[in-house]
């Protein structure tokens, strides 16, 4: 996709349905046994995102946890039965570069059976935690193709945290061509800006950034992603302990206008499920990514 003036916008609404807990990297909160014992908010978040989208009548694609599934299904069902796209993020949000291929390969068909159990349908598309998804796992397009898996939205073209690729993946859809086959993918929208690389309308750059800006950026960019998380439109969620001063920052910064800012872009943007951008693009004209493992 080029930015022609007369090409129409795309912009694609997703959320990661997890916890205030299921921040990534962090040994405070990193125990999965401890997890029940802790509050949990996802129901009371998640009823947010509900309202906001059941107000403007729009509708998003939710990459749920398996383990998220597994503990509080309501809610993945009520997300269901509202009508949006349910995809997989995952059991138990762990990065994918940590995995080997058969531990990757494990945990994706128990997010996948545990979810598609809920549900009632098969899930056809994933989102890694973290954008953990690098050159580092070869192997990761053909065991989502061979999980049925046939659109990917973890790709971070730029430099993250905690993944992202630096270099050849377009801010743009494109087609992932891997050993067992070709995937649709729904990258990242990212810009650098004085050397950082800005996811446009995601995460903690949605919290963090003017309204103003994002408006503009939605209104502007050929293509975007929106990515949110339930705690980033829940001011009151505890922040996990022992974070650094800076990531503590990160994770609570803008919290208490994401819901405000989210309501005014529902007015004013259409937004596209995962499922629906899919139909949007012309698939003959994107960039081919090759991603072959020779294992
Ligand atoms: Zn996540």
């Amino acid at each position: 996709m080029r930015p022609d003036i007369d090409q129409p916008r795309l912009a694609v609404l997703s959320f990661d349905i997890e916890e205030w807990f299921h921040v990534i990297d962090h040994p405070e909160v990193a125990d999965v046994g401890q997890w029940p014992l802790l509050p949990s908010r996802i129901e009371r978040s998640a009823d947010t995102i509900l309202e906001l989208l059941d107000r403007h009548n729009q509708q998003a694609t939710m990459f749920c946890l398996g383990w998220v599934a597994d503990h509080h299904p309501g809610i993945i069902r009520r997300l269901s039965d509202a009508g949006h796209e349910i995809g997989c993020h995952s059991y138990d949000h762990r990065m994918v570069h940590r995995l080997n291929r058969l531990e990757f390969r494990e945990d994706l068909h128990r997010a996948l059976d545990t979810i598609e159990q809920v549900i009632g349908r098969r899930v056809t598309c994933y989102r890694a935690p973290g954008f953990s998804i690098t050159a580092a796992v070869p192997w990761v397009f053909e065991e989502l193709l061979r999980a049925g898996i046939g659109v990917d939205c973890s790709l971070f073209p730029g430099t993250h945290a905690h993944g992202g690729i630096p270099h050849g993946i377009p801010t743009a859809p494109c087609v992932i061509r891997s050993g067992h086959g070709e995937l649709r993918a729904l990258p990242m929208s990212t810009r650098s800006i004085a050397g950082l690389d800005v996811a446009t309308a995601g995460g903690g750059f949605f919290r963090l950034l003017p309204l103003t800006v994002l408006q503009r950026w939605l209104q502007s960019q050929p293509y975007s992603m929106v990515y949110l998380h339930p705690r980033d439109l829940d001011a009151e969620a505890p922040i996990p302990p022992g974070l650094s001063p800076w990531r503590r920052f990160r994770t609570q910064v803008g919290r208490r206008s994401t819901a405000q800012k989210l309501d005014r872009l529902l007015a004013e943007v259409r937004f596209f499920t995962v499922k629906g951008a899919l139909q949007q693009v012309d698939w003959g004209t994107v960039p081919v990514i090759d991603w072959r493992s020779s294992a």
